[in-house]
């Protein structure tokens, strides 16, 4: 699932290939309910036309914003991912000017494309991105010294810090020593300050490395390039239950902290 340096990723692709700039001559929905609440014809009737501007980022969103003034916020939430090429899974293809076609895939169906007047309809609902100077340590500390609940489903929630997901939660965890189902109101300032420096480590790393994609089947991540990133060689924990803790050498136990898969180590990161 493409969390915040899979879809930074994706954001700085789409803009080295020269996505900006070009008009949407054309649009091909083969799955409308990724363009709802607007039917497929009433989506191509707004966007036809219009040329696609500064193409960003907040969280996992993917954000558009066209010469209509509109902008357009895709969610790739399970499998979204898109290509210059076409292939199986096309759910929506725009045809852009210079002979420039943009397939978005999605195998599992899950992801969405919001088209608003204004962003912050969509945007509102999150916390700082993670990567941003409005997630310092000073915010971070005071979310999660107010609320008492467990650390790693608080990194997950996108109303304390958008872009966090699955995998690069277990990694920053496990990077600060800390076990998942730890009280947020109990960790020291040390363990803060730790936790912090992890979550912007982790996911400065993943962007290094072109995203994280693990395991080889058809709903893993892939960039605009196909490529599904360097970065699962460098995972520490996530997906790797019952292997070594890099640190430590205790195999890493796999259990579920609200309802996620989650893996850690039972030494390095003790209750
Ligand atoms: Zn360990």
């Amino acid at each position: 699932m493409p969390e915040l340096p899979e879809v930074e990723t994706i954001a700085r692709q789409l803009r080295a290939r020269g996505v900006e700039g070009r008009e949407i001559l054309s649009v091909k929905v083969n799955w409308a309910p990724t363009v709802e609440p607007f039917s497929a014809v009433q989506f191509k009737k707004q966007i036809v036309g219009a040329t696609i501007g500064k193409i960003t980022r907040t969280g996992k969103w993917l954000i558009f914003s066209l010469s209509s003034g509109q902008t357009l916020l895709i969610h790739l939430r399970m499998a979204g991912s898109f290509s210059l090429e076409p292939g199986p899974h096309d759910r929506i293809v725009l045809g852009l000017s210079g002979e420039m076609n943009l397939y978005y895939r999605d195998t599992r169906k899950f992801g969405r494309w919001k088209l608003v007047d204004d962003p912050a309809v969509v945007l509102k609902s999150l916390g700082p991105d993670a990567l941003t100077r409005g997630f310092s340590l000073s915010y971070f500390s005071d979310q999660m010294k107010r609320r008492s609940r467990m650390v790693k489903p608080l990194l997950l929630d996108q109303s304390v810090a958008a872009g966090l997901g699955n995998i690069y939660a277990d990694e920053a965890l496990w990077e600060a020593e800390i076990h998942p189902e730890r009280l947020s109101g109990s960790l020291s300032g040390a363990e803060l300050e730790a936790l912090f420096k992890a979550i912007k480590q982790v996911l400065k790393t993943g962007i290094k490395n072109g995203g994280t994609s693990l395991g080889a089947g058809k709903t893993n991540y892939r960039d605009v390039e196909g490529e599904s990133g360097r970065h699962r060689e460098e995972v520490k924990a996530y997906g790797r239950g019952g292997k070594p803790c890099e640190r430590c050498g205790t195999p890493l136990e796999k259990t579920v902290v609200a309802q996620r898969g989650t893996t850690f180590c039972p030494k390095c990161q003790r209750t």
